[in-house]
């Protein structure tokens, strides 16, 4: 069985919707996992802020507004009457939760049980849709077995076994369509997979089930070799390796959620970027397999923050790493990129909730600098770092670019470049100009 998975603008209009009803009713039993309309979840994010600031009359406003274009969009969405009060009890019911802290009190539970309506919304309008144009559908219900646990971590295990409970439960269908995003903590609360969850959503559902593919619909044609926000003639990738799709997609190519390949890698399941609008290209493939060798791709990942601590006294005496770890440790706060000399250590955070914490006990240990707004940039691929001439031609392309930091040869896949973001188009600019269009 292959697990589908639609981005918010895959359902952002009823064309859309129409189009991905097409892309699934293929006769092959599946499992579709759908996003919010597009828009939904950050509206209904404003929604929560508005209680959170007790703003309660622009809270209302808002949601009547939200409310509306649902009411509008089921009332064009079906051709039948009855089809449309069956979604309407749906919309009734999310807008009711909704409305429900215009009275009561309101707290991280609600902001969450709030943000989690646009996925409920959305996939009980899409399986209906599906059901009145006689394909034969239902609802699995992702507040059923998605699960996070303490850490806020999901387990594959925990979630095969309610899942086969839940279809078990659900009874035979076709097609079976759940939300994406959306999952219970270990207090039995609604959380959530964090923003473009869903991706992630997908990818556990494929695991859980031991799908045959993952397939991730969104509305570009597939990974591109650089950012076409910033840059002109970037290409799409055929193939990518899990391990350098991982770098990609942690190190700020927007288009996957970071923590969607793990899953499938862990389960060997291939994962395929489609576009919804030519669901005939073939998209990017992302598997085990690893193609071809050298630079495939560049990624930017932005909000980085550098420390530098320069030790006072005994230089990079033994241990002095193993302390600097631990205050980062301590403060629950991932170190991306690291690099050291004789005398100081560089190291780069994106969380940095716990930045004051950590520069108070770094000076423990010596002279502490922070520099804020860098930009990772993530040059992917099968890269053979001890190649002859390599590092000449990476060095030789960002010539110019004031680099702060660099890690070369900590993997295999990744070659990473600290710069000031205000550096980043030139970067990506060179790169594209100077190795990834360069023939060979
Ligand atoms: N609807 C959620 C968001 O906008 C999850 C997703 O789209 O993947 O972040
Ligand atoms: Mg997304």
């Amino acid at each position: 069985m292959k697990v589908l998975k639609f981005g918010g603008t895959s359902v952002g209009t009823i064309d859309n919707m129409n189009a991905v009803m097409k892309i699934v009713t293929d006769g092959e039993k599946k499992i579709i996992v759908l996003s919010a309309m597009s828009g939904t979840t950050n509206d209904l994010i404003e929604i929560s802020d508005y209680f959170a600031k007790d703003n309660k009359d622009e809270a209302q406003s808002k949601i009547n507004r939200l409310e509306n274009k649902y009411k509008k969009i089921i009332k064009s969405l079906y051709k039948t009457k009855e089809k449309e009060e069956e979604a309407s009890v749906y919309i009734k019911k999310s807008f009711k939760k909704i409305k429900s802290y215009l009275s009561e009190d309101f707290d991280e539970n609600g902001k969450n049980a709030i943000i989690g309506q646009g996925e409920l919304m959305s996939t009980a309008m899409f399986s209906i849709l599906m059901n009145e144009n006689g394909n034969d559908t239902k609802l699995l219900p992702a507040l059923d077995f998605m699960r996070i646990d303490e850490n806020k971590t999901a387990n594959v295990h925990t979630i095969k076994k309610l899942l086969l409970d839940v279809i078990e439960k659900t009874g035979d269908a076709k097609y079976y369509v759940t939300q994406g995003f959306i999952c219970r903590n270990d207090q039995g609360e609604i959380d959530n997979l964090q923003r473009g969850g869903s991706d992630y959503s997908a990818s556990l559902i494929g695991a859980a089930i031991d799908a045959e593919e993952i397939q991730i619909w969104t509305d570009i044609d597939g990974i591109h070799n650089n950012d076409p926000r910033f840059v002109k003639n970037t290409k799409k990738i055929e193939y990518l390796s899990f391990n350098e799709a991982a770098e990609l997609a942690y190190f700020g190519a927007k288009i996957l959620h970071p923590q969607t390949i793990l899953p499938a890698k862990l389960h060997n399941i291939p994962v395929r970027l489609k576009d919804t609008m030519k669901p005939d290209d073939s998209g990017t493939l992302i598997s085990s397999e690893v193609q071809g060798s050298g630079i495939k791709a560049v990624a930017a990942k932005d909000g980085i923050t550098a420390i530098k601590i320069r030790s006072s006294h005994m230089l990079l005496a033994y241990g002095f790493l193993k302390n600097i770890f631990e205050i980062f440790e301590f403060f629950k706060t991932p170190i991306d990129m690291i690099s050291t000399s004789e005398v100081a250590v560089s190291l780069t955070i994106d969380e940095t909730k716990k930045l004051d914490g950590i520069v108070k006990e770094l000076k423990e240990y010596g002279n502490v600098i922070v520099d804020k707004n860098m930009t990772i940039i993530c040059i992917v691929g099968n890269i053979i770092a001890e190649e002859k001439g390599f590092a000449g031609k990476v060095f030789s392309a960002l010539e110019g670019i004031p680099i702060r930091m660099i890690s070369y040869g900590g993997s295999r896949y990744n070659i990473s470049i600290l710069i000031p973001t205000d550096q980043k188009q030139k970067t990506l600019q060179a790169i594209s100009d100077h190795i990834l269009n360069q023939p060979g």
